[in-house]
């Protein structure tokens, strides 16, 4: 019964993984607190720069409101809302039109049926109830030597990887139009903000690779715990 112990694999897999995504983290947060102390030459708020990004879409139904924390801005396809938190929404930092428009990108994404966006929203559920699942499927399989059952847990847990995959297309596409509509709109001017909004956008995106690493570390793990264990 290897899977919850600590094995090589953990050390050389996951272990790292985890390092890797604790790296990510530390280089959002410090690219996020250098460019929000740089202030936009143009003065335009990280609300203002959601709003032109959208009208440049043409997009008219989707409200800019604001939420508590930080970096917890995001769109909500639901409400069709676009909430951007405290260091955003009135700021008019380098840092807050950056990520406002990045939110903003991915309401233009929902306005028009982008299909990576259609085929995340789509699997929602079923990575849901696989991330729920799997480690429970996997322990009844371990604890009962049923080998089927340990293949459906580390299946359960692609599931996870699956939606960490399908989300990397959307949120660089994302920021592909953020830059885009910032230097087009001319809310960004200048070659430092040019250069701000791609570190701030590029550090977020990376944690979203991490995810994924992390994700694909683990399954690999089990899968090579399982394989040795037939020998
Ligand atoms: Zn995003």
């Amino acid at each position: 019964m290897p899977y919850f112990y600590f094995d090589q694999w953990y050390f050389l897999l996951v272990v790292p993984a985890m390092i890797l995504g604790l790296i990510a983290q530390v280089r959002v947060k410090s690219a996020y607190s250098r460019w929000s102390g740089v202030r936009v030459s143009t003065g335009l708020t990280g609300t203002d720069a959601a709003r032109i990004v959208l009208q440049r879409g043409g997009v008219r139904d989707v409200q800019v409101t604001s939420v508590g924390g930080q970096l917890t801005d995001h769109y909500d396809p639901a409400k069709k809302s676009l909430a951007l938190s405290e260091g955003v929404y009135g700021a008019a930092s380098v840092a807050a039109v950056g990520i406002a428009a990045h939110e903003a990108g991915h309401a233009l994404q929902h306005a028009e049926g982008y299909f990576p966006l259609k085929i995340r929203t789509a699997i929602i559920p079923l990575t849901r109830f696989g991330s729920a699942a799997a480690p429970f499927v996997l322990l009844a399989g371990v604890l009962f030597s049923f080998e089927p059952l340990v293949l459906a847990g580390i299946l359960c847990f692609s599931l996870a990887a699956l939606f960490q995959l399908v989300t990397l297309p959307v949120e660089f596409n994302a920021s592909r139009r953020a830059l885009t509509a910032l230097e087009e709109s001319g809310v960004i001017r200048t070659e430092e903000e040019r250069t701000g909004v791609k570190r701030v956008l590029s550090a977020a995106a990376m944690t979203y690779v991490a995810a994924l690493i992390s994700s694909l570390a683990t399954i690999l793990r089990l899968l090579l715990l399982f394989t040795n264990r037939r020998r």
